[in-house]
């Protein structure tokens, strides 16, 4: 339906830079996430592509064509917002028709519009209802009802479902994901929740003060962060991200974690990837909780350290390790480790921590960007 291009887009409110060099192409029926947090820009980047504001620097086009001075109508976009505005003195049918009937559409076209969408959305039995009896769920589906009916070229949904009580949410979510994938539109869909973005993206755009930060699959995103930012953003609880020094022990590499006795051996192809500018910015490393294993016995590879604090998650528990002391703040230093609830240990029990070389992750603290 629709190919999208950003190029080198800059969009200023006064002092505040909001949308910063940026480039982006979404592929035609793609279904693409902006994810980060309060004020990052992801509301913005929407309303210039739906031509709702106009960027000061840079191109944006929709399937080849230049859109920086069309107009919203002329973009052949359908935009829904979190807080969906239905007309409340029309009943369900009317407001889900009421895009076809702004553009004189025949009424007997109009009908098998709307049923047709109403069904997909299972609200077919409200057609006759006044919003003002709907719960928020319903309410939401029936905006996207009205969003769906005009079959645009694409879809813009600016946190559709911030409103929506848990359990809906999911729903919703799921039922979002299947109607994308039956009808094939290009879609964009803004949200600052990862699970959200995770469960619904072909691809997921992670921006930070008005910056792409990285573009990539969930996959990639999740285990393939291109910097400190994105690592740290992604998962619950996040990836251990911990200060660390290259040197070396028996003539090997080692990471040494700083202000700890943990030396982490590092493979030579690894080793070499670590530049001298890098190990003066300083090294940050980094590893997902879920990626390190707990054992109960020493084992001559595994690093002994102390539990520090036990959070009981139901599915998981998740265990504070301390590995050291800070020598200047005396704070101590942490490590989150995801084990089964079976796991037996308490609180000051020693126990000992695998790390696997091919899950670590390694960033330059002052660029942020990935070393490894
Ligand atoms: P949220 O998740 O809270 O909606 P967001 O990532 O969508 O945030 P934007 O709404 O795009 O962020 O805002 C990006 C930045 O631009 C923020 O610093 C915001 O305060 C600023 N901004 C947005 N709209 C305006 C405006 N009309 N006038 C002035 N500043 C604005």
């Amino acid at each position: 339906m629709a190919h999208i291009k950003l190029e080198n887009v800059v969009k200023r409110y006064g002092e505040v830079v909001a949308v910063k060099d940026f480039n982006l192409e979404i592929h035609d029926k793609e279904f693409v996430v902006f994810l980060g947090p309060s004020g990052c820009g992801k509301t913005t980047t929407l309303r210039l592509i739906a031509g709702l504001e106009t960027p000061e620097e840079g191109d944006i086009f929709i399937d080849g064509d230049r859109v920086n001075d069309l107009s919203p109508a002329d973009r052949d976009i359908a935009f829904v917002f979190q807080f969906y505005a239905l007309y409340p003195h029309l009943n369900v049918y009317d407001n889900i028709a009421f895009p076809l009937k702004a553009v004189k559409v025949e009424k007997s076209e109009i009908d098998t519009q709307v049923k047709r969408v109403a069904e997909i959305l299972q609200i077919s039995e409200m057609l006759n209802r006044k919003p003002s009896v709907l719960s928020g769920g319903e309410m939401q589906r029936v905006a996207l009802g009205r969003a769906m009916v005009r079959q645009p070229k694409v879809y813009l949904l600016d946190e559709p479902m911030a409103n929506l009580d848990a359990k809906i949410r999911v729903d919703t979510r799921a039922e979002i994901k299947r109607l994308q994938y039956e009808i094939g539109a290009t879609t964009i869909f803004v949200t600052h929740d990862q699970v959200e973005a995770m469960s619904l993206a072909d691809r997921i755009a992670v921006i930070h003060l008005g910056v792409l930060q990285q573009i990539g699959t969930p996959h990639e995103i999740y285990n393939r962060p291109q910097s400190l930012f994105v690592a740290g953003f992604m998962g619950m609880p996040t990836m251990n991200l911990l200060e660390a020094e290259l040197t070396s022990q028996d003539g090997a590499p080692v990471l040494r974690l700083s202000h700890t006795d943990v030396h982490l051996r590092i493979p030579p192809e690894r080793h070499a990837r670590i530049t001298s500018d890098s190990q003066e910015n300083g090294l940050v490393f980094g590893v997902r909780p879920e990626h390190i294993t707990a054992a109960n016995q020493p084992n001559e590879r595994h690093i002994p350290a102390q539990v520090h604090l036990i959070e009981p998650l139901g599915a998981v528990n998740i265990l504070d390790i301390r590995l050291g002391t800070h020598s200047q703040t005396q704070d101590p230093i942490l490590l989150r480790v995801r084990v089964h609830p079976t796991f037996q240990a308490a609180v000051g029990d020693t126990i000992w921590l695998g790390f696997d070389d091919k899950e670590m992750h390694l960033f330059d603290q002052k660029t942020e960007q990935t070393v490894w």
